[in-house]
């Protein structure tokens, strides 16, 4: 249930022309490959798959990225509906829809019948039925301390194994993250030994790439302004044995006045964004003016980023939406009015981006791809 006013929806037909109605469909569906990314400082892919494995995980190679291993997505099967239900949030709903139990904090209501071992229907506030499961036997401890399990989930629309209980997960040998967003870094691709500042960096996944890739080697600045997603960052970089990331809490719209003026020599900025290439999605409503609230604020990250590099530093643009407002035109803002030159985002895993400057940026589709929605744009500012 897609609900996008007309200027909206006239935004996105300047990237999907005729397609846009198979695009905003495929938002329903999760990408078909579910991608988790090796830790290559501490072990191989060969021995990941065949941990994976020996935990009933079937996994396969990326077909490029040495570091980069897949699990097919099952589904969509069809689910029958029990009497009885449990109507659960939209994050909750997107996540069980994908097999994930139902926690305390992810009710809205239980219905009456609702009882130890009943099966019931797990459903969206928007009447979507997104999986099948039991009610537990501590649930009404679980509701009553807003934490805890209160439905486990036996068959679910679509289904991911789950990660976390795996030998290779708790051993920090792989990190969850989707194939556009490890694109982000190879289009990166720093050398090693130099600078590289994350102005956006939690949950840490790009930064942390980089920094296997480099294994180590360089200065790795990591700065989120939310003291939550810091400390949830700090205990995943201790999870996969990062010692050398420097973890900073600051608004990176001012980030020259607290790392200083031309510092660093390469920087991701991977900023807040309407997230429309999230996928998969129960519904999402979404306006004209959000869009544009999202793509002001990410203009101010641009600007701040100029100052921040030093001449002839790189910047890599990367969002998880698919506007044309929040991409494109950002890049063009960024070119024209702040004065960056745009170079190739090659390595191309995806397809070109549209307008003026489309054949530099790089866009992933889910109705072509398969995968999540993203953007991915390189950045020079020019030496003097
Ligand atoms: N790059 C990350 C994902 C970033 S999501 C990864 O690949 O794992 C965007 C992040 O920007 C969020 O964590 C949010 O807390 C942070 N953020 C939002 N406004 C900010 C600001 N003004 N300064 C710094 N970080 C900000």
């Amino acid at each position: 249930m897609i609900s996008y006013d007309e200027q909206l929806l006239s935004d996105l037909r300047k990237v999907y022309s005729d397609k846009l109605g198979e695009f905003l469909s495929s938002l329903s569906r999760p990408p078909s490959r579910y991608y988790v990314r090796v830790n290559l400082l501490r072990t191989s892919r060969e021995e990941v798959r065949r941990l994976l494995e020996s935990d009933g995980v079937e996994v396969y190679y990326d077909e490029l990225f040495e570091e980069a291993l897949w699990i097919p997505v099952r589904g969509p099967v069809e689910l029958e509906e029990p009497k009885c239900k449990v109507f659960v949030d939209k994050r909750t709903a997107e996540s069980v829809m994908l097999g994930a139990n139902v926690y305390a904090p992810g009710i809205v209501k239980l219905e009456k019948c609702a009882d130890v071992g009943r099966k019931v229907g797990i459903v969206s506030t928007s009447g979507v039925l997104v999986a099948v499961g039991i009610v537990s036997p501590g649930f009404r401890e679980a509701i009553r301390n807003r934490r805890g399990l209160v439905v486990r989930t036996l068959e679910s629309l679509y289904s991911v194994p789950s990660l976390r209980d795996t030998k290779a997960y708790k051993a920090g040998m792989i990190y969850e993250q989707s194939l556009p967003s490890m694109v982000v870094t190879h289009v990166l691709s720093p050398r090693a030994g130099m600078k590289i500042v994350d102005m956006c960096a939690a949950p840490g996944g790009k930064i942390g790439h980089v920094y296997e890739l480099n294994k180590g080697k360089g200065v790795f600045i990591a700065i989120d302004h939310s003291s939550r997603k810091i400390t949830r960052m700090k205990q995943e970089f201790a999870r996969l044995g990062y010692t050398s990331i420097n973890i900073i809490r600051g608004d990176s719209r001012y980030v020259d006045l607290f790392l200083g003026k031309e510092v660093a020599d390469y920087v991701i900025l991977d900023p807040p964004c309407s997230s429309i290439g999230v996928i998969p999605k129960i519904y999402d409503k979404r306006t004209i003016d959000g869009i544009k609230n999202y793509a002001d604020y990410q203009r101010q990250f641009l600007r701040s980023a100029y100052d921040l590099l030093k001449p002839g530093g790189i910047l890599v643009y990367s969002t998880c939406t698919t506007t044309y407002l929040e991409n494109e035109a950002n890049i063009e803002y960024a070119v024209n009015v702040l004065g960056y030159e745009v170079l190739e985002a090659t390595p191309i895993r995806g397809s070109r981006g549209v307008g003026p400057l489309g054949k530099y940026l790089q866009r992933f589709h889910p109705h072509i791809h398969g995968t999540p929605g993203y953007f991915i744009a390189k950045l020079q500012k020019p030496y003097k």
